[in-house]
């Protein structure tokens, strides 16, 4: 089988938004699966839609594209703000999209009104974290200013926290965010149907508060893919973490000193702590660097160290393991890792649901 390659879990997906969409459903908010990290698996958005969710998000209007095209039946939201060079295109793909800029909401209006058609608009409001989002003074004279755009129609609002500075989703800028969803419905006479509080770092002020305001809908990646909470990178209790995995392939295993010699200069990618210890360990080298992941996230199995990657190989202490060249390693992966190796051209994708192959009995597995 080809490698590297990413599996990915379809029940596992499937299985951690139904609990998420359980939980939440439990305080009145919505799931809208983000698929992202998947560059819009049609498989993985489905699976999120079997699990639940009442919709999907995407950053990027192909991404969308390619779920419509999959035969994803469900209602596509544009998370990223529209590129202004791509607003027909939004219009196309995108039910909704997040929006912030005028001039972006005005070319969507011309163009939602040159196809006869509606765009939903969901505004988002800064609320400290410093990405996207106008400030909470200006929500209420741009949410005026759409409701008297032609093919626009106003339905919602919208923040987002905990990804440009971390700032944690909490009682008072969730309680502004309904305070302000209030103001907005006061101004323009109407009821806002979403409200949507955020993303995965959402979970934990959503699942313990005691009470959860107006926030109707969030937007769920990482913890619905990896379960874990972007805050912490720690496992969220009830969520799978194997839902994603990717599998790499041993070309050279030796018995090999533990430590480097000749004079040490810089490492291909910077420095490293040196090597310590005496004696030797089985060296193992995998056919994976930089070009397909981001090393930083990987999870070795139980029993395996990371030593060093560089462009193209992948360096670890194999310990114990009686593993040979043509053997392959699967890793757990973190966020960064998942994008880069979903991006990359040399890694490919093995979405099953359940397993078909004999693929996980024969890699080295976690725990
Ligand atoms: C990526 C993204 C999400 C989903 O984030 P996760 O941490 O993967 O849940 C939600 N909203 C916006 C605006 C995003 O860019």
């Amino acid at each position: 089988m080809s490698a590297p390659r990413l599996e990915v879990d379809l029940g596992a997906i499937e299985t951690n938004t139904s609990f998420l969409v359980e939980q939440l459903g439990l305080v009145g908010i919505r799931v809208t699966g983000v698929t992202k990290a998947t560059l819009g698996s049609p498989h993985a958005g489905a699976a999120m839609l079997r699990g639940g969710a009442t919709g999907l998000g995407d950053s990027r209007v192909e991404n969308l594209e390619r779920l419509e095209a999959g035969g994803v039946v469900a209602p596509r939201t544009l998370i990223r703000s529209p590129m202004l060079s791509q607003v027909d295109a939004v219009v196309r793909h995108a039910s909704t999209s997040l929006n912030t800029d005028y001039s972006v909401l005005e070319a969507l209006s011309r163009s939602a009104a040159h196809r006869g058609t509606t765009h939903a608009v969901v505004l988002m409001v800064e609320l400290g974290d410093l990405r996207e989002g106008v400030l909470p003074a200006e929500l209420v004279p741009l949410a005026r200013h759409v409701t008297g755009l032609a093919g626009l129609s106003l339905a919602g609002i919208g923040t987002n926290l905990a990804c440009q500075n971390g700032v944690v989703p909490d009682d008072v800028n969730m309680q502004r965010l309904s305070a302000l969803a209030e103001d907005v419905e006061a101004a323009v006479g109407s009821a806002l149907a979403v409200v949507s509080g955020g993303n995965s770092a959402n979970l934990g002020w959503a699942l313990n508060a005691t009470d959860t305001g107006r926030v109707d809908e969030l937007r769920l990646g990482e913890a619905i893919l990896l379960g874990l909470d972007p805050l912490t990178r720690s496992p969220i209790a009830g969520l799978r973490t194997d839902a994603v995995v990717l599998v790499a392939e041993l070309i050279e295993v030796r018995t090999k000193p533990r430590v480097p010699w000749g004079h040490l200069g810089q490492t291909a990618f910077g420095s490293r702590p040196p090597r310590q210890g005496g004696g030797t360990l089985r060296q193992g080298i995998l056919a994976l660097g930089r070009q397909d992941v981001d090393p930083d996230g990987l999870v070795p199995p139980d029993g395996v160290t990371i030593l060093g990657t560089s462009s193209d190989h992948l360096v670890v202490d194999l310990g114990d393991h009686a593993a040979a060249a043509g053997d392959e390693l699967a890793f757990g992966v973190g966020y960064g890792a998942l994008l880069r190796a979903m991006t990359s051209p040399f890694v490919t994708v093995l979405e099953h649901s359940p397993l078909v192959d004999g693929s996980k009995a024969s890699a080295l597995r976690l725990a």
